[in-house]
């Protein structure tokens, strides 16, 4: 059974994987039917003992028996992303063709940043690297097989928005501040942020060196949507604190409230000031699928730079995520290193991504994206993003209409904020009650320094009757209080 050479179990691991698969579909079509709870939180300690995670660790020796009563017990203590009250976060109910990929890459380990290591994963990551720049609006990487990039844009996918808002960032601070890699960086830069923008951007403030001090706080409305009217103040504000703006950052939407900032006036200004515009597009870049929303991100092109995430709206598991930038010579300034195990004299043939990324390793993570495109098709996945903006624009309405509920905004995507009665810490409180009952599982946010529940609406199964029963389950905890 085991390869004397390799240690490969081959049957052993077919066995293993088609009983996982069938085990896991099972998995998908309970938790899509509603049945368990949607989380399920006990301490750590019960589940470690569960699991029996410590003679497992100390002893080894799984059978394919054991391994799948173990798989059942991680299931039922895990939170359950196809069900219809996983309505907490922006994490993607994930299409099975981005499993697949994981499984794939799994076994393969293409650790792909150079090219020697993974040339057809290199050739998929560009392959939807220029797809999504072309719906940006964008040109693709116009480059050689050498990977020397002439013209048109470029960009790379990264392990998560987060590294990929710092790697558009540094573009921006190589921009402003072209010696900073060597130099260090000057103590005068600036950018411009909203109050909502998400908190990798703070975060790689203060990576890059620029300290948060640097962030200058752009003016919001009510639902905390940028005012485009009050921009030039906000950059006499950075000029009288003797600072130079190094970018500005838009979201489309904001994780919060998932709300579009209007990008085509903040472009304007942008190209009048010589600003480096970002736009933080994680969650609401894929409206740019729906014929009929891609609208709420005009004039995203004349950005410089722009994070989209897989593995929230395009369904990919995580993590998959891609930041882009409208002119590649922006970007082929960002990064500059020496590996003499990895890097010497001329290129050779091939696209070393290494160049482009903080990572060194890095997944095929173009694989999962490339998948879910290969079934669904492009039109398949801005559907997906139209029938989960209905859902929450009907539940928005029901939640309006029942006495004691209200919500402060018309969402913009699949994301509901409201509240019940009108009490801050209530609404925490009303979170946790859930939680902890396992039955519903909610966010909650700030708008304008208010708190909120927030649900986001990712699960197919969702509907009208979940919500329904979620008021209702609220309003029971009010009776038992
Ligand atoms: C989710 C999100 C991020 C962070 O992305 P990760 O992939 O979780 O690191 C950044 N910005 C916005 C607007 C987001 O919604």
């Amino acid at each position: 059974m085991t390869d004397r050479r390799t240690g490969w179990p081959y049957q052993v691991f077919e066995q293993m994987a088609s009983t996982l698969a069938r085990r896991l579909s099972g998995y998908v079509r309970d938790s899509a039917a509603g049945a368990g709870p949607v989380v399920r939180i006990r301490p750590v300690s019960e589940i470690a003992a569960d699991l029996d995670l410590g003679r497992w660790i100390r002893d080894g020796g799984m059978t394919p028996e054991a391994f799948d009563s173990f798989a059942d017990t991680y299931c039922a203590n895990s939170t359950r992303l196809h069900h219809p009250a996983y309505l907490a976060h922006q994490v993607a109910v994930p299409d099975f063709p981005s499993a697949l990929a994981d499984l794939m890459n799994g076994v393969m380990n293409n650790g792909m940043a150079i090219y020697e290591m993974g040339p057809a994963a290199v050739a998929v990551e560009l392959a939807v690297l220029d797809w999504m720049l072309g719906q940006v609006g964008w040109l693709p990487v116009a480059g050689g097989d050498d990977g020397r990039v002439a013209t048109g844009g470029a960009g790379v996918l990264t392990h998560g928005g987060s590294l990929a808002n710092l790697t558009a960032l540094l573009a921006a601070r190589a921009s402003a501040a072209p010696r900073a890699w060597e130099a260090g960086v000057p103590g005068d830069l600036g950018i411009l942020v909203p109050p909502a923008s998400h908190y990798s951007i703070a975060r790689a403030a203060s990576i890059l060196g620029l300290g948060s001090e640097a962030m200058v706080p752009l003016a919001v409305d009510t639902r905390d949507v940028i005012r485009p009217d009050a921009l030039p103040q906000a950059l006499r504000r950075l000029t009288a604190a003797g600072r130079r703006p190094m970018a500005l950052v838009a979201n489309a939407c904001a994780t919060a409230t998932g709300l579009f900032d209007p990008l085509d006036e903040i472009a304007s200004f942008c190209a009048e000031a010589g600003i480096w515009m970002h736009v933080d597009g994680a969650h609401g870049a894929t409206a740019l699928l729906s014929p009929c929303q891609r609208e709420r991100l005009r004039g995203v092109a004349r950005a410089d730079s722009m994070v989209w995430d897989a593995h929230k709206m395009l369904r990919t598991s995580a993590l998959c995520a891609a930041v882009l930038f409208r002119d590649a010579r922006a970007f082929e300034a960002t990064f500059r290193e020496k590996a003499s195990y990895l890097f010497y004299g001329e290129p050779g043939q091939g696209v070393d991504l290494i160049h482009r990324t903080v990572e060194c390793t890095k997944l095929p993570l173009g694989l999962k994206l490339f998948f879910n495109l290969a079934w669904r098709g492009e039109r398949g996945l801005g559907e997906y993003w139209d029938d989960r903006l209905a859902a929450a624009r009907r539940f928005a309405a029901i939640i309006a209409d029942r006495p004691g509920f209200s919500c402060p905004f018309e969402p913009e995507a699949n994301i509901v904020c409201f509240r019940h009665g009108t009490d801050d810490d209530h609404q925490i409180a009303v979170r946790e009650a859930l939680l902890a009952s396992g039955r519903f599982h909610l966010s909650s946010a700030e708008i304008g320094g208010r708190r909120y529940l927030r649900l986001v609406v990712m699960s197919p199964a969702t509907n009208d009757e979940t919500i329904g029963e979620l008021l209702d389950a609220i309003e029971a905890l009010e009776r038992t209080h």
